[in-house]
Formats: C-alpha cells, sequence, structure tokens
C-alpha cells in the first residue's frame, strides 16, 4: 500500500514536470550537433526571450543540444549544467550519439599597453561564458580542456590564473587590483581572446583627460523615440550630447558620437562603434515615457541604467550628479538589458534624463540652459567616478 502510494507520487510528480519543461529528447542519449548561425546570439538561463543572458556566442561556435521545445535547444555545458538558445540562431549539423571534445592546444598571456590578454586556441570552437566576480573576471570554456601535458602556455601572467586540469573544461580567472574598466572575449581564426583592459591612471586635477567616450544620442531620423508637449526625444538627445561632447572635452576627454545629425542608427552599429574607437566609456541619451501617461505622475524623474556590474558605480555617481543639478525626482539606478548597456567592452550607461511625457520636465529638458546643467552633471559624474576608484597614490 504505502509503496504503491510512493509511486504513484512520483507518476504525477514527473508527469507534472514534463508538463512544466516541455522539452522532448534530441533522441535517446544522443545529441543534436548546433552551429550558430550569427555573431551576438544570446545564450540564456531559460528558455525565454526574457530570461538572463549568459553570454553571446559568435557565427559557427558548436554547441551540443539535448533537448528541444518549440523554439529553444537546451544546451548541455556540463553534466547538469544548462544553457538555451533560441532555434533562429542554430542550424542542426548532425545527429551524434555522444559529445566530442577537444584539447586547447595553446594559450598565450599578453601584457599589452593598454590591456592584459589570454589567447586561447583551439581547434574546436564551442560554448565560453565570462562572470564578472566582484573585480576579478571568471572564463569558462566548455567541451574544450586544459591539459597540463597537451596544452602549450606561453608567458606565463600572473594576472590570470589557469585552474587545474578539469574534465571537459578550461577555467581561466583574472585577479585585478582595481575596478573592472571593460573587458571582451574575441573570436579568431584560432579560438578565442579574453582581453581585459588596464585601469586608467587618473590625475585627480584632470580626472578625464585622455578618457575615451562615445556618446550615443537615442533614436534618430525616422525613429523620433518618445514625444511630449511639442518635442521629439531624438532631438532633445543630440541637443543634450553635443552639450555634453564640448563639456567633456573641456575636461580633456577625446569624444566621440554614434550619430551627430538627425538620421537613424542601428542598435548594433552604436554599440560596434564604441568598441572600435576603443572607448573607455559609453553613455546612451535618452528621455523617458510610460506606456500609460497617466502614471507620470507618480514615476517621472531622472533614471541611469546598467547591466554589467563593473558600469554600476559609473551609472550611481552619475545618476547621483544628476539628481543634485537638476532636483528631479529620482527614478534610481536601475539594472536593464538593453543593446546600449550590455556591452562589456567599455563601461556602459543609459540615462533617461527626464521623462518628456510630463509637462515641467519636458520644457526643461528641451530648453537650453538647463541642458547645459544636465551635461555638467553628467561631466562631474564621470569625473568622480574616475577619480574615487582609478587616482594614482
Ligand atoms: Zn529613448
Amino acid at each position: 500500500m504505502q509503496i504503491k502510494f510512493i509511486i504513484l507520487i512520483c507518476f504525477l510528480l514527473s508527469f507534472n514536470f514534463a508538463l512544466a519543461d516541455n522539452f522532448d529528447n534530441v533522441g535517446i542519449s544522443k545529441y543534436a550537433v548546433l552551429e550558430v548561425i550569427n555573431d551576438n546570439a544570446p545564450l540564456r538561463q531559460s528558455d525565454n526571450e526574457n530570461a538572463l543572458r549568459l553570454t553571446h556566442l559568435y557565427k559557427n561556435v558548436v554547441l551540443f543540444a539535448d533537448k528541444q521545445n518549440e523554439n529553444y535547444y537546451r544546451v548541455e555545458l556540463k553534466d547538469d549544467s544548462y544553457a538555451y538558445i533560441n532555434k533562429k540562431f542554430v542550424e542542426v549539423q548532425a545527429i551524434i550519439p555522444e559529445k566530442r571534445y577537444d584539447n586547447v592546444e595553446k594559450i598565450t598571456f599578453k601584457n599589452e599597453k593598454n590591456k592584459f590578454i589570454a589567447k586561447i586556441e583551439t581547434p574546436f570552437k564551442s560554448a565560453f561564458i565570462v562572470n564578472e566576480e566582484g573585480q576579478n573576471l571568471d572564463f569558462t570554456l566548455y567541451d574544450n580542456f586544459y591539459d597540463p601535458i597537451e596544452t602549450k602556455v606561453n608567458n606565463q601572467n600572473s594576472k590570470f590564473i589557469l585552474s587545474e586540469k578539469i574534465e571537459n573544461e578550461l577555467n581561466i580567472k583574472y585577479l585585478n587590483d582595481s575596478k573592472l574598466f571593460g573587458y571582451d572575449v574575441e573570436s579568431d581564426d584560432f579560438g578565442y581572446v579574453l582581453s581585459v583592459k588596464k585601469p586608467p591612471k587618473i590625475n585627480p586635477k584632470k580626472p578625464l583627460k585622455n578618457i575615451i567616450v562615445t556618446l550615443d544620442p537615442g533614436h534618430g531620423g525616422s525613429e523620433k523615440g518618445a514625444s511630449g508637449f511639442g518635442y521629439d526625444e531624438k532631438d532633445i538627445n543630440l541637443q543634450i550630447a553635443k552639450i555634453l561632447k564640448k563639456e567633456l572635452k573641456k575636461r580633456g576627454a577625446k569624444v566621440y558620437m554614434t550619430r551627430s545629425k538627425d538620421k537613424k542608427v542601428a542598435l548594433y552599429d552604436r554599440v560596434n562603434f564604441a568598441k572600435e574607437k576603443n572607448s573607455d566609456i559609453l553613455l546612451s541619451i535618452h528621455q523617458n515615457s510610460l506606456s500609460n501617461p497617466k502614471d507620470v505622475e507618480k514615476k517621472h524623474g531622472t533614471g541611469t541604467y546598467y547591466y554589467n556590474a563593473q558600469s554600476k558605480p559609473l551609472a550611481e555617481s552619475i545618476q547621483n550628479n544628476l539628481l543634485k543639478e537638476t532636483k528631479f525626482k529620482d527614478d534610481k539606478v536601475n539594472y536593464a538589458s538593453f543593446a546600449l548597456t550590455r556591452p562589456t567592452s567599455q563601461l556602459s550607461v543609459l540615462i533617461e534624463c527626464g521623462y518628456i511625457i510630463k509637462e515641467d520636465e519636458a520644457k526643461k529638458l528641451a530648453d537650453k540652459a538647463f541642458q547645459k546643467i544636465i551635461a555638467k552633471a553628467i561631466t562631474k559624474g564621470c569625473e568622480d567616478y574616475l577619480k574615487e576608484n582609478f587616482s594614482k597614490t
């Protein structure tokens, strides 16, 4: 009686699990070999568009899926560790009975002028994840492993710690002695290149000197952004960005703009532009709105957005200065996954200076003298951040 009861419970539990999971096996104890067909393909923590992005994969990366549902493959990173990729980003190359693994052939560490580099050469380009752990980085390459006998290691560098041999996995930790200031994993013909920017040496009297800032005035051309009281967001964004450019340059920064005219620029062109310019800081300038304009009496003011932990202190510093100078309501420092907050190659912050759908805020946002107050506050926010974290002692 008791045993039957337990079996019944187990049956019900597994039935429920199957319903909730809704993934079919690719084939009993088989894997689908998937090849990524676009750069920048998000690998997610679960099977929906809002799930956390674990990493972005490059074209031609190979993954092993053990299950699928209508839109997603479940990718096995290692035993009991899974990630999910939307089917639109991959093509099935084969069904195989067992996963294949490779050895990393060579790891070369380099100490360049502005960055530390770990070059990872492998014949098999598989999934990787890079995580911020406080001020350190943790890079893991799956379905590949480092074997002290097979893998050549050049120029061992004390900043990078290679883990002991782990089955089917290569792990490299980057140990930092200051806050992170940008990092990237790039794909080349040989494998991957992990690069970590060296912190800037800041003169507290002129913190922005030689700092490269890319300004991104949101929207443009046919994309007006939000609008209210006769103003279009795209115009205010550009006006503020132009004044901000002057202020930053006055303080010694090198400044680029993703657009300096009223024209449409694709989101990823903005992101790539900032990276090509070797930016230290990327600031995307916007004015806010709400889907229900009535809520604006409750929710308005200045808000700042970041995605990667390394960018949070800069967002906080900008937010503090904006609140102080504009006297706008605090719409908080917010964690948000946007194309312009996700990049890691520089600190990336998106600023919603105010709400264009609130009359008194809209009028101020469109006023040249007030725009200058905003630009100066953002500039001071950058300076405070650099001074606090990277001053030479
Ligand atoms: Zn906007």
